[in-house]
């Protein structure tokens, strides 16, 4: 099975990702735990330029793509292909949140980008960490030094959670929205339950 972890930053995804591949390999599983824009040797080449350099927008959303690619071909399909699990730290809710939400980008170029690099496959279960902007601010402005994602402003992320939450509508199916404001109590106990029903 193929899982994403989603959310703004600062929205804490990452800090639980260690959590839920534990508990699956605790029950037997065979866990993959990875991550984008990267995951391959070339993909983390791109990760490193789509975080430093200043690039056109749409220069931006084809190399996450590329990446993408790369990913797919080399980690994720034959991962799941020998019956493993995967678990990816964003996919492509990343970029229709973050290139399509906070940036702007039209949502039909990227939605002819994703048909193009991943038709028919969608991630089995998507876990989106949210949080009220001010708590994922004050989040990142306590830790590490940050990219050029993370110095953006406010109506950035304000754009890029609400896209998130609209597509977590939209596919009710696979996406879990976990409030992340909670105690660490509180959303591995939620995680548990989520993780134990699929
Ligand atoms: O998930 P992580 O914090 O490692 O992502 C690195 C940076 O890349 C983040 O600041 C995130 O906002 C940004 N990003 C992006 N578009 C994506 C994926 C990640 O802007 N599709």
């Amino acid at each position: 099975k193929f899982i994403t972890f989603e959310g703004i930053d600062g929205a804490g995804k990452s800090t639980h990702l260690a959590y839920v591949a534990d508990l699956l390999r605790s029950s037997g599983k065979t866990v993959i735990v990875t991550r984008e824009p990267g995951g391959t040797p070339l993909g983390e080449k791109l990760r490193e330029l789509l975080l430093h350099e200043k690039m056109h927008l749409e220069t931006e959303a084809l190399l996450m793509f590329a990446a993408r690619r790369e990913h797919l071909a080399h980690v994720i399909e034959p991962a799941l292909a020998r019956g493993e699990w995967v678990i990816s730290d964003r996919f492509t809710d990343a970029t229709f949140a973050y290139q399509g939400g906070g940036r702007k980008l039209d949502l039909i170029k990227l939605s002819a980008l994703e048909e193009w690099v991943h038709p028919g496959f969608q991630p089995d279960l998507t876990l989106l960490f949210d949080v009220p902007l001010e708590v994922a601010r004050a989040r990142l402005d306590a830790s590490r030094e940050l990219d050029k994602f993370e110095r953006e402003k406010a109506d950035f992320f304000a754009a890029t959670r609400t896209e998130y939450l609209r597509r977590a509508e939209q596919f009710p199916e696979r996406f879990r929205v976990i409030d992340s404001t909670g105690t660490f109590a509180d959303v591995h106990a939620e995680l548990g339950q989520i993780i134990a029903c699929i």
